[in-house]
């Protein structure tokens, strides 16, 4: 069976990314602490995951990089992932494609959905760029492995009813409170999914 690394955020893309894919890839989890607010709460929800879906989760302690980062974007973003406002796709996914390669695997699987793009069109192909050049580069095969680029984040939702995963025990905010804060950027993209999806969400937020 072909390897495959796996990015793990917390948060209810990057697991049900995995869920799709480990019947294709024998898959490892990676979690990136860069400092990023509210880290300790989406490990813990990363490792909560990784373990119900029998899933090896390794961890990246990179978190002195904020003191890098602090400062140069708005909002005390850490700009090391798709998605951010400076979009850095280089960052995370960077550090993981090498770390699969390293690792001969095959593929890094990441949960990047349709509505991450409206930061970025290109982040996408620039994804299957970057993997592209790796794969000649090293002479061999290697994929970024993105199955929800064509999926909103609704339908992402959708996907983990349909087979019954723990959405509960994923975690999207960006703030260091046991609950979902209900008013980060995060919260608010969560709260309207769980909405347009039309399901029940099982989220406790403070407000
Ligand atoms: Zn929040």
């Amino acid at each position: 069976m072909k390897k495959a690394i796996a990015l793990y955020s917390g948060g209810m893309d990057s697991a049900l990314a995995v869920q799709k894919m480990k019947s294709d890839y024998q898959i490892i989890g990676a979690f990136f602490n860069v400092g990023q607010p509210g880290v300790d709460y989406q490990l813990a929800s990363a490792r909560r995951l990784a373990t119900w879906q029998d899933i090896h989760l390794e961890v990246f302690d990179l978190s002195s990089l904020k003191n890098n980062f602090l400062g140069l974007a708005d909002k005390n973003q850490i700009s090391m992932s798709v998605g951010n406002t400076i979009n850095c796709p280089f960052g995370i996914f960077g550090l993981a494609s090498t770390y699969a390669i390293s690792r001969r695997a095959n593929a890094l699987v990441a949960g990047v959905h349709k509505d991450d793009l409206t930061v970025s069109q290109h982040a996408g192909q620039f994804l299957k760029n970057v993997a592209e050049d790796a794969s000649k580069l090293h002479n061999i095969e290697f994929e970024m492995c993105l199955p929800f680029l064509n999926t909103s984040k609704a339908d992402v939702i959708r996907y983990g009813i349909e087979i019954n995963f723990p959405l509960g025990y994923t975690r999207s905010c960006s703030e260091s409170n046991e609950h979902h804060c209900g008013s980060c950027d995060e919260c608010k993209k969560r709260k309207i999914a769980f909405s347009t999806a039309g399901v029940n969400d099982p989220t406790q937020y403070a407000e």
